[in-house]
């Protein structure tokens, strides 16, 4: 049978080397850390890091397509997989993803909204873009940032100085506040014949910066809803994607805002788990394997919620909730913030 490439290998990784085998195809994963939660379940693991040319080519050559749950490659380095091996979702998604500048570019090129923004390289670019975009306002790192890391709130022009020095450096983007009612995610796929399946978007709550509870369905009227796929559908029609994209929303009164998209399976996808008959991971492996894309209509109210650090001490209770659906992602050690697991609660099944 085929073999599927992944890069990285934490949960995402893991969960695709599930869908992947469920459909007879072997995982090698490609990850840098010792002991990664993809290792329980996937053929064959190489640990190395992403900026080894010669690993990354034998890699490469072991596998028939490849994928990746961790869309920080440097560019090198997928410059010699891509010249072994097709990389799915392809560069321009990856490119455009690894940077927010060049992300809202491209957003607000297909004529979405995203955020004002300004790119930061220095505390005087910084309170020039302050003076542009006024307070309150987000600097973020440019590249690298996830779960809310590499971020200062500015509420006054006061407060550059120490939003800047909170960046190391980095280059940076300023993002003017959205006042939001509240934050919705589509996670919608592409096949390699161009067809589109999205599923329905679900709602999202943060605790620190990190997804804690996604529900579905997700208070939109239906005219934001349509709006919300169709949002979808132009990015992956405008990048040639093959594979899942999650597309992050805030609802606003003035339309969907769109605050970054993330090339690969999402954490705000894992109620399709329990609400659909092909869930985001086997959708992803269908997408870039050249199947045909499979039925991600839902059928059931769902709220997934993450289970991080010291949540995981929960299990022995939540494992006598008989209906929840519990995914552990086998990792050994808890720390603060890190995602250990999640559960799914259907709420309501649909006809
Ligand atoms: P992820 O783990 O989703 O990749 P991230 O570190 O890339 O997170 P963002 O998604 O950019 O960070 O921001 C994290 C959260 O901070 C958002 O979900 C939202 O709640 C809030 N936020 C980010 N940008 C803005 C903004 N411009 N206006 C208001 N709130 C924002
Ligand atoms: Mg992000
Ligand atoms: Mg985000």
């Amino acid at each position: 049978g085929a073999t599927i490439g992944i890069l990285g290998g934490g949960q995402l990784g893991r969960m695709l080397s599930v869908a992947a085998s469920r459909l007879g195809f072997q995982c090698h994963i490609y990850e840098p850390g010792a002991a990664p939660p993809a290792g329980h379940v996937a053929a064959r693991v190489t640990t190395a890091p992403y900026e080894d040319l010669a690993a990354l080519r034998a890699f490469a050559q072991s596998v028939d397509v490849i994928t990746y749950e961790f869309e920080n490659v440097p560019t090198a380095s997928l410059d010699a997989l891509e010249a072994i091996c097709p990389i799915r979702p392809n560069r321009r998604a990856l490119a455009v993803s690894q940077e927010r500048i060049a992300e809202k570019d491209f957003l607000t090129g297909l004529g979405l909204i995203t955020a004002p923004y300004a790119r930061v390289t220095d505390l005087a670019s910084l309170q020039a873009a302050i003076a542009q975009i006024g307070t309150p306002a987000i600097l973020k790192t440019a590249r690298l940032g996830y779960d809310g890391k590499g971020q200062a709130r500015i509420m006054t022009p006061e407060d550059a100085p120490a939003a800047w020095a909170a960046m190391n450096g980095a280059e940076s983007v300023l993002e003017g506040f959205i006042d939001f009612s509240h934050e919705v995610s589509v996670i919608a796929a592409r096949g390699l014949d161009g067809s589109v399946a999205c599923y329905d978007p679900g709602e999202n709550v943060h605790r620190a910066g990190i997804l804690h509870t996604t529900t579905l369905p997700a208070r939109l009227s239906p005219t934001q809803r349509s709006d919300a796929v169709l949002i979808a559908a132009r990015i992956l029609n405008a990048l040639d994607y093959v594979g899942v994209l999650g597309v992050e929303l805030f609802v606003t009164p003035r339309g969907l805002i769109v605050n970054e998209i993330a090339p690969r399976v999402h954490n705000s996808g894992h109620w399709t788990q329990a609400g659909c008959a092909v869930d985001q991971f086997e959708q992803h492996i269908r997408a870039i394997a050249g199947w045909p894309l499979g039925d991600g209509s839902r059928y059931a109210d769902v709220v997934m919620e993450n289970l991080i650090g010291e949540d995981v001490d929960k299990v022995p209770a939540l494992a006598r909730e008989r209906a929840t659906q519990i995914h552990l992602y086998g990792k050994a050690e808890v720390k603060p913030g890190r995602k250990m697991g999640h559960v799914n609660r259907v709420i309501n099944r649909l006809t």
